[in-house]
């Protein structure tokens, strides 16, 4: 059996951990691998290996720091479907959606080729007599990362590449659920040429994670996963003073209004709903169709669709769907279900009973449509993260963006309409981070950021982008005089 590495000081090795945690294959219910969880001693190791790196790596020219970036983005181009096979064994995602996971991760890559140009900072001459002033982002020292099991490689991806463009040196507490996928971009990262220490990579549970909260070194701390372990790291963290950004959990509302083509509209939530099981933070849980026709159309056009989603591991090129994570995320999933029907939902398409000939032990469930979900319902109040799609009516637009705006999650939302008015109105009202119009999964671009509101992240600052660079960075201004001899004696009031 497969015993999965830690990566310190630019080498692989076992943890000596005797504490460890098996890794399964979701579509068989095979355990594939086995994953030591690293003690306090080892996050301590990592860390200072980040330490003595950082030093020689924050005055590294940009522009040599961008190089080696250049070399990590072609060797991640060239192995791209190899990483979507390792996300796909482990996650159980489709191969194509594994792959487009990597396009997004290569593409903060990318952005971070560009870091000269985002730490070029600002000049001003003559602020005074001969007096000249500059200000530019200094890296912090050591940074780390926590990273959940659904985007195995892009979530890391959408830390460390920008974190060690800036300067920093990162440890990296990737998910133990499928901790494949950041190995091989370890191995990459390490033959594009970073120095020894740069990226390191500890495996492991809340030890290491309370290791890395706690540990003096560590400068800022970015996380991502479920609100409640986003809160206690964000709570942890800064109260150890560190800069933390803690993106959580989700709810993601899609409005169709009665205007909307209703085809397109149902095809959206399709992919935005069912797409890599609903185990996406950007996921739509929850349809708001405006007005009881719309409603019923919708519903209509959905139930079908819902029915006859392609279920299959990922090794079945024509699959849609995969399986859940874990089984106990599948019995999750199947409570929740069994919640929806108690609490009195109307259950159109019911996944429960779903099996697949061969793959009776993987954890899949059936596509799963509820309607006339109410926001007193359970199904409606938490996320379910699986495929699991509730339709809330709404009687007026009014009443949409109310719902939306009352929920405790505000990651992402989209609204389905022709009407540029409306459109625009949502845009400027709706109490979220991540806005589409017609677009149903609105993930920021790589040099934009990304971010939610409300209980979906803490902290200030959103993740990779300008907001990523300002993260990692500190500023600093500079006031000089030259030339030095110029005397004008003691002064006793306040420059001006
Ligand atoms: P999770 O919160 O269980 O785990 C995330 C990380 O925290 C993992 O590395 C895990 O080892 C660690 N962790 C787990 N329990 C801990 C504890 N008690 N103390 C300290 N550390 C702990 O999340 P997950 O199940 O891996 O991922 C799914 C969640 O992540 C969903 O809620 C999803 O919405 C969220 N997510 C959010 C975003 C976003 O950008 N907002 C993106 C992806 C996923």
């Amino acid at each position: 059996m497969q015993t999965i590495e830690n990566a310190v000081n630019g080498a692989r090795a076992v943890s000596a951990s005797s504490r460890r945690t098996p890794v399964f294959n979701p579509a068989t219910g095979e355990q594939i691998a086995e994953l030591p969880l690293s003690s306090v001693d080892e996050v301590n190791v990592a860390v200072a290996s980040a330490k003595a790196a950082a030093p020689a790596w924050g005055k590294t020219p940009p522009l040599k720091r961008a190089r080696a970036m250049f070399k990590f983005k072609e060797l991640l181009d060239r192995h791209a479907a190899d990483l979507a096979r390792e996300i796909s064994r482990e996650h159980g995602k489709t191969h194509d959606d594994a792959l487009g996971e990597v396009t997004r991760g290569i593409e903060v890559v990318e952005f971070a080729c560009g870091i000269p140009q985002m730490l070029k900072g600002e000049f001003s001459r003559n602020v005074g007599p001969s007096i000249d002033s500059y200000a530019d982002r200094q890296p912090l020292g050591v940074v780390a990362g926590i990273t959940p099991f659904n985007f195995p490689a892009m979530v890391p991806m959408w830390m460390y590449p920008v974190a060690v463009a800036c300067g920093n040196t990162f440890v990296l507490k990737p998910s133990e659920r499928d901790p494949s996928a950041p190995m091989l971009a370890w191995d990459l990262f390490n033959e594009a040429g970073f120095p020894e220490g740069v990226l390191n990579i500890v495996h492991g549970d809340k030890e290491a994670v309370d290791a890395i909260l706690d540990h003096p070194d560590i400068r800022a701390v970015s996380f991502v996963g479920s609100t409640p372990i986003a809160e206690y790291v964000y709570t942890r963290g800064t109260a150890a003073g560190k800069r933390v950004q803690a993106l959580g959990g989700a709810k993601n509302h899609m409005i169709v209004m009665p205007d909307a083509d209703l085809d397109q509209a149902a095809d959206a939530l399709m992919g935005a709903g069912y797409g890599s099981a609903g185990e996406r933070c950007m996921a739509i849980s929850v349809a708001v169709p405006v007005g009881e026709e719309t409603a019923d159309a919708l519903v209509n056009k959905l139930k079908p669709r819902v029915e006859s989603i392609k279920i299959g591991p990922s090794t079945d090129e024509a699959a849609e769907m995969g399986p859940l994570i874990t089984k106990a995320h599948q019995e999750k999933v199947l409570g929740y279900i069994d919640q929806g029907v108690k609490e009195g939902a109307d259950l159109v398409v019911d996944g429960r009973g779903f099996k697949l000939q061969g793959y009776e032990d993987g954890y899949f469930v059936g596509g799963t449509l509820f309607d006339r979900v109410t926001p007193d319902m359970t199904i409606y109040k938490e996320e379910i993260f699986g495929p699991v799609l509730s339709v809330v009516r709404a009687p007026d637009y009014a009443g949409a963006v109310d719902l939306i705006n009352k929920h405790q999650y505000g990651n992402g939302t989209a609204i389905f309409t022709r009407d540029g008015d409306a459109a625009r109105e949502f845009a400027d009202d709706i109490e979220v981070g991540m806005v589409g119009v017609n677009v149903p999964i609105p993930v920021p671009v790589a040099y934009h950021s990304f971010g939610g509101w409300k209980r979906s992240l803490f902290g200030d600052h959103s993740i990779y982008g300008p907001e990523g660079v300002h993260f990692y960075t500190r500023l600093k201004t500079v006031t000089t005089r030259w030339p030095a001899g110029i005397k004008e004696g003691a002064v006793f009031t306040f420059p001006s």
